[in-house]
């Protein structure tokens, strides 16, 4: 055991360390482009704490500079784009724990704490955040790719690049926010930071964080991992219903007797046309909109 790297990431220590530590070595080893992203160089608690200071200095930036129905606009619109975005990732995670239950298919790191989370000890995601986190960049890198970046390229090549900086910059705000946002429905709430505890429990006032629907989400066992609903871990019924539509054309393709492993990369496949098209709609209609924007 590398208890560096244990710090380096900062893992709890307990019975799941050894189980997590053999998924990072196991992923790591899966191909070139993995090498680099579970290396010791990128995967480790400062690449988390770097990038979240990044995307807060580019939403203060942006917010510093544009004006205050820009900010709204750029505020709302990259909320969807983050939840349909989430959404997405989420169903992933999902559909590969149906492929490991039934076809042995081994966890990435991020993958495996969620499933502990589902099916264990909800507090191991919390506790672990940092592997859970990074996850997002590394576990499903392909498909990550895709949405982060290059289902942005469409807009960008389509309208001026500079009046999408605050659309771009709030969409990775919401994203950042995504997971204090769902740590805040199984931590004790002396957890979080007082500034964050603040937003955490106005959000929660207000119905963009919902405990109850959480709860639901949570309610299925390892024998019924197929009636998991309400994907959306913050209020934003386009993207709920957009999953709920994609969960149960996934469920249909499996009944017809499709492998979960072909089927979830349909999922994937639907998201990014969604990813692909969403932004650019967005986009469409944000600068439409901007002209109104004193
Ligand atoms: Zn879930
Ligand atoms: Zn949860």
């Amino acid at each position: 055991m590398d208890s560096r790297k244990e710090s380096l990431l900062n893992l709890e220590r307990s019975h799941h360390k050894e189980e997590i530590f053999q998924s990072i070595k196991w992923a790591k080893e899966r191909d070139p482009q993995s090498r680099i992203l579970y290396s010791d160089a990128f995967y480790h608690k400062y690449t988390y704490y770097i990038g979240s200071a990044v995307i807060l200095a580019l939403v203060t930036y942006v917010a510093l500079h544009s004006s205050f129905p820009e900010i709204v606009l750029s505020c709302l619109f990259g909320y969807i784009i983050a939840q349909t975005k989430f959404v997405f990732g989420h169903m992933a995670t999902h559909a590969a724990f149906i492929d490991h239950r039934d076809t042995g298919y081994k966890l990435p790191p991020g993958v495996l704490i969620a499933y502990l989370h589902h099916y264990d000890s909800p507090g191991v995601m919390p506790r672990n955040y940092i592997v859970h986190r990074l996850g997002t960049f590394t576990d499903f890198a392909y498909a990550l790719c895709f949405n982060y970046w290059a289902a942005w390229i469409i807009p960008v090549l389509l309208f001026d690049i500079y009046s999408l900086i605050p659309l771009y910059a709030f969409f990775w705000f919401w994203w950042w926010f995504e997971q204090p946002g769902h740590d805040w429905y199984h931590h004790p709430k002396t957890w979080f930071s007082p500034p964050m505890r603040c937003i955490l429990t106005v959000f929660e006032k207000i119905g963009i964080l919902d405990q109850t629907k959480h709860d639901i989400h949570h309610n299925h066992t390892k024998d019924s991992m197929e009636d998991a609903c309400h994907f959306t871990d913050f209020y934003c019924p386009p993207a709920e219903w957009l999953a709920g539509f994609s969960w149960k054309f996934l469920l249909k393709q499996q009944a017809k007797g499709y492998s979960i492993h072909k089927t979830s990369y349909v999922l994937m496949g639907l998201g990014m046309v969604f990813l692909a098209a969403l932004p650019s709609c967005i986009a469409y209609i944000f600068l439409l909109s901007l002209p109104f924007c004193p």
